[in-house]
């Protein structure tokens, strides 16, 4: 494998001018003005910023690049989007979602995102997205992490085979517990199918990661009841409360005595800014509300809280976009702006793998404030164009294709050849 020479590039902790040389597959130097090896493929950054790869804490492979399928979304909630993926399940085929979900991770990988830990529904008693999602899992292993959650996305109690099925999904090797409390038919039910959930997970040793709360309704609390029998269970840092955006319309009061608990229980928090600033609010006339968590306040109270793309292409009303570094943009504009954008570069740092051991096919780089720009990835460019105005929008310089196996240089943009749609 050739060696790989990074000149001149800005890394996260704020140091510039920095080479970074990457042998077999590994990082192997970082200082200034690096001797270059004779085979060295080399790439001048000219200063822009050079991270370890980025890290998407929520997904969907089993349904992404379904935009359409079998029709598109004419209200825009979720409620609809759910119904719509209860009504293509049926024709879906495993040979079709290995198909898609490859050339999402084609994509993604394009994009800098080397680890992605996606929600597998597995309300179909065939469950041929599990093993659709088992076998990308293999195919992409030598260059992406994907890392797969067990959802029973028709409700844990309100299917009548979801726990079954969720259960024979471990078994086949799904990695991580999911849920839905807020989807089951009543709070009560929520909170056992909570309850049913964790005590599985701490049977089985696995970590945890439902979506909770994502709604409006203030009074949609699951998140205590994970954060109670996370704590109960005595399985701190391993549970995950994705979306969490009925927090936004909580009392303040009342997250007061919330924020405390989920620290205690170190449950995390995962925001999915793209989806839910176009999901929520959806029953609002004026003021609308913004749909996201509460960012800063669970940062400031010591609580891990990591991005997700949550979908691409798919049922939801505005999820088309390709990258992560959108989801920070578009959460850096609606409001946690400061905070965000102070907290980005250690999270990448933290998201990173140790030193030396990162995979040098995988810089993306971009600089604060750019405008959006557009990447090429080959085998198949993303329609359209990135909607990120501002905060760590870019493109990717390098990144290892799946179908195509070497690395992958996508055309870099010049301003004149971004778009704003
Ligand atoms: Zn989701």
């Amino acid at each position: 494998m050739r060696s790989l020479l990074v000149r001149n590039a800005t890394l996260i902790d704020g140091r510039s001018a920095i080479d970074v040389l990457a042998e077999a597959g590994r990082i192997a130097a970082i200082a200034p003005s690096l001797p270059a090896p004779d085979d060295a493929q080399i790439i001048d950054a000219q200063g822009q910023l050079l991270s370890p790869p980025f890290v998407d804490a929520h997904f969907h492979l089993d349904a992404t690049l379904s935009y359409g399928l079998p029709r598109v979304n004419a209200s825009g909630t979720l409620l609809e989007g759910i119904a719509l993926w209860g009504e293509l399940k049926p024709q879906l085929t495993q040979d079709a979602i290995v198909e898609r979900a490859m050339q999402y991770c084609d994509w993604a990988v394009a994009k800098g995102l080397l680890a992605i830990r996606s929600h597998v529904d597995v309300c179909d008693d065939r469950l041929l997205a599990v093993d659709a999602l088992l076998q990308v899992k293999q195919r992409v292993k030598p260059y992406l992490d994907l890392q797969l959650v067990a959802f029973p996305q028709d409700g844990l109690l309100r299917s009548p085979t979801a726990l079954a099925n969720l259960k024979r999904a471990l078994d086949r090797g799904v990695d991580v517990v999911g849920g839905i409390p807020h989807f089951e038919r009543t709070c009560a039910e929520g909170a056992e199918s909570v309850r049913i959930l964790c005590e599985l997970a701490a049977e089985r040793g696995l970590p945890v990661d439902m979506h909770c709360d994502e709604s409006d309704d203030p009074l949609s609390r699951h998140i205590e009841t994970l954060a109670f029998h996370t704590q109960r269970l005595g399985l701190h840092g391993r549970v995950t409360g994705s979306h969490l955006t009925s927090m936004h319309s909580m009392d303040n009061y009342y997250v007061s005595k919330l924020l405390p608990l989920m620290a205690e229980a170190q449950v995390h928090a995962v925001a999915n800014p793209l989806i839910n600033i176009s999901l929520q609010g959806r029953h609002d006339s004026y003021p609308k509300r913004r749909g996201m968590t509460r960012v800063p306040e669970l940062m400031a109270a010591g609580i891990n809280v990591g991005f997700g793309h949550d979908c691409v292409r798919t049922d939801g009303p505005a999820c088309r976009a390709d990258d992560i570094a959108s989801a920070n943009a578009r959460l850096l504009r609606r409001g946690h702006r400061q905070q965000c954008a102070n907290s980005g570069a250690g999270r990448l740092r933290d998201c990173g793998r140790q030193p030396g051991r990162f995979r040098a096919a995988a810089g993306a780089r971009c600089r604060r404030g750019d405008p959006p720009a557009r990447a090429a990835p080959r085998g198949g460019a993303p329609r359209g164009g990135h909607r990120a105005h501002a905060g760590v929008g870019g493109d990717t310089a390098v990144a290892r294709s799946s179908r195509h196996g070497g690395l992958v240089t996508p055309t870099l943009s010049r301003r004149s050849d971004m778009t704003s749609r």
